[in-house]
């Protein structure tokens, strides 16, 4: 039987651990550091954006939006500058939530462009690593994050690399442009 959140949170809440954090090279923060308190199970989780496809704003965009498009995928930049070189998603066209939702043959196809688009954001030049990561716990529409980290900075490899996005100053607009504008020329090989 697998652990009920009841059962998780019962367990969990007074025995929550502190990592080394202050070991690690790739942790972004200093100081003091508590983990936050266990909040307790809620009945049912909040509806994501664009459940069932309802009013979903990625369904709703045109193809002018993309960075690029083809008859099945599309892919986006984010609307302002990021603090890593690259971030762009890969949307299906059509409306899916978990990959494990995907028909067969689309299943297949998104193999290939993770490689195609992957191979496009390295690219870029001075790219260290892409990052090719899904989560999908804020809007339904099945997207998949490319997440470029510069190249020779120890301090920016592994997952931290995301949060490293936020903690970055946003790259200069030009250079931003340029950037997704390479991963493009790439794509249109
Ligand atoms: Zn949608």
């Amino acid at each position: 039987m697998p652990e009920t959140a009841e059962q998780l949170y019962e367990r969990a809440a007074g025995a929550l651990r502190m990592p080394p954090v202050e070991e690690w090279e790739t942790f972004p923060f200093d100081g003091e550091m508590r983990p936050r308190a266990l909040l307790p199970p809620v009945e049912r989780e909040k509806p994501r954006h664009g459940e069932d496809g309802v009013d979903c704003r990625r369904c709703a965009a045109t193809d002018d939006e993309y960075l690029w498009t083809n008859e099945r995928w599309r892919l986006t930049g984010l609307p302002e500058p990021t603090g890593l070189p690259v971030v762009v998603l890969l949307e299906p066209r059509e409306h899916f939530d978990a990959p494990g939702d995907l028909p067969d043959e689309l299943a297949a196809d998104l193999g290939v462009m993770l490689a195609r688009i992957e191979r496009a954001v390295r690219s870029v030049g001075e790219i260290g690593r892409v990052h090719v990561c899904r989560w999908g716990d804020g809007s339904e529409h099945l997207h998949w994050w490319f997440m470029a980290r510069p190249a020779r900075i120890p301090q920016l490899i592994g997952s931290f690399a995301a949060i490293w996005d936020d903690v970055l100053p946003p790259l200069p607009e030009e250079v931003w442009h340029a950037n997704l504008g390479a991963v493009k020329t790439a794509l249109e090989e």
